[in-house]
């Protein structure tokens, strides 16, 4: 409890989720909690229920395109009127877009990089110039394990995901001086709507459910908590010599050469 006293975070997609997940968590150890969300009604409904599991909770709703620049600069302002200025950002929002490269539309590949890659710099760029002037900060960029490898017919999710780190080791090494952190959590499977959604789009989807979970080493898939976890840890005082980096969590599947 209370690794995150007097801190306030923003946490991007926290209306359900991997980053409801977070918020969560990061309520439950002492942080005022920002959760900005496309759905507004989603992001009220959350925040008044961290509010009301977790005594003494501080959870605000702001309605959140982070497509938009100004969107997540609004956010950032609200944030530091309700509760002071951004000490932590998790950058989680995303979205699957799984299409076949050359059959793919202009417009998929637009809206995978607004989300995936546009929406992860928007929220740097909209909380850096406070953390640089504050010298302190921790930017949490949610990647995937899509980053490192890739399945096929998942294009051009992983092709933003690779951006996502090397956005992480770009700006950690640019605001290294200035005691901001910025580092990467790559998730495996997590079991979410976006994992339920994908299984449910496949033509068999209960055997598309069984064949994932028999992926990873450990045979099953994570928990939205286990990623919350993690980013407790980034986001607090105890990993301020963890920067530009990026930290795996798919029960050990990415070092699995093959069974
Ligand atoms: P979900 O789809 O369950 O949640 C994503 C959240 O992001 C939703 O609340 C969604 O809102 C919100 N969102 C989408 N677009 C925007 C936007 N433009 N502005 C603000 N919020 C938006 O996904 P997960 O929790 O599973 O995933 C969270 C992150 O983790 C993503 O970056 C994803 O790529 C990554 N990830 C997930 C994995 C998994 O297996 N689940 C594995 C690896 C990485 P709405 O519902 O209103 O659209």
């Amino acid at each position: 409890m209370n690794r995150l006293a007097g801190k306030v975070a923003l946490v991007t997609g926290a209306g359900r989720g991997i980053g409801a997940a977070i918020a969560r968590a990061f309520a439950a150890e002492g942080a005022a909690v920002v959760l900005a969300e496309l759905d507004g009604a989603t992001a009220v409904a959350t925040a008044r229920e961290i509010a009301n599991g977790c005594e003494g909770a501080r959870t605000l709703a702001v309605q959140t395109d982070v497509t938009q620049s100004a969107s997540l600069r609004a956010a950032v302002e609200e944030a530091q009127r309700a509760f002071g200025p951004v000490d932590v950002l998790v950058n989680n929002a995303g979205i699957n877009v799984f299409a076949d490269p050359l059959t793919m539309t202009d417009d998929d590949w637009r809206r995978c990089f607004a989300v995936d890659l546009d929406g992860v710099w928007n929220g740097c760029r909209a909380v850096l110039p406070g953390m640089v002037e504050r010298r302190a900060g921790s930017i949490i960029n949610i990647a995937s394990t899509h980053a490192f490898q890739i399945i096929p017919g998942c294009f051009p999710y992983p092709v933003a995901k690779h951006g996502v780190i090397g956005l992480t080791r770009a700006l950690g090494i640019e605001y290294a001086p200035k005691n901001v952190r910025v580092n990467a959590i790559a998730p495996g499977y997590i079991e979410t709507q976006l994992t339920h959604d994908w299984w449910n789009a496949q033509p068999d989807p209960e055997a598309a459910r069984k064949a994932t979970l028999e992926l990873p080493p450990m045979k099953r898939i994570g928990r939205p908590e286990e990623v919350a976890m993690t980013a407790v840890f980034l986001a607090s005082d105890e990993a301020p010599f963890i920067n530009a980096s990026c930290i795996t969590i798919d029960g050990g599947r990415t070092a699995l050469h093959h069974e």
